[in-house]
């Protein structure tokens, strides 16, 4: 077998994080990161942690978040809490 296969770790994870809220990822991909998200504490507090925000955003707003907002979401998490290393 050939190892093509991405690790998926809180890097990659970040990386689809926007896709992964939204829902866009091809499935196999998605499972993927699932099962990352399960066995980590960090990530799943993220998407916790994000899908308020998103949650919180749509019913503000009443209409579907635009990707730019999650997009700044998503650095903005980026850099606050990966940076801390
Ligand atoms: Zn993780």
């Amino acid at each position: 077998m050939k190892k093509r296969k991405i690790e998926y770790n809180c890097e990659v994870f970040q990386k689809y994080l926007v896709e992964y809220l939204d829902e866009e990822l091809p499935s196999e991909i998605f499972i993927e990161l699932e099962k990352h998200r399960m066995v980590c504490r960090e990530c799943t507090r993220l998407i916790k942690s994000l899908r308020k925000i998103i949650y919180e955003l749509r019913s503000l707003t009443n209409y579907e978040v635009p990707k730019d907002v999650l997009e700044r979401i998503h650095t903005y998490i980026k850099i606050k809490k990966w940076k801390r290393k």
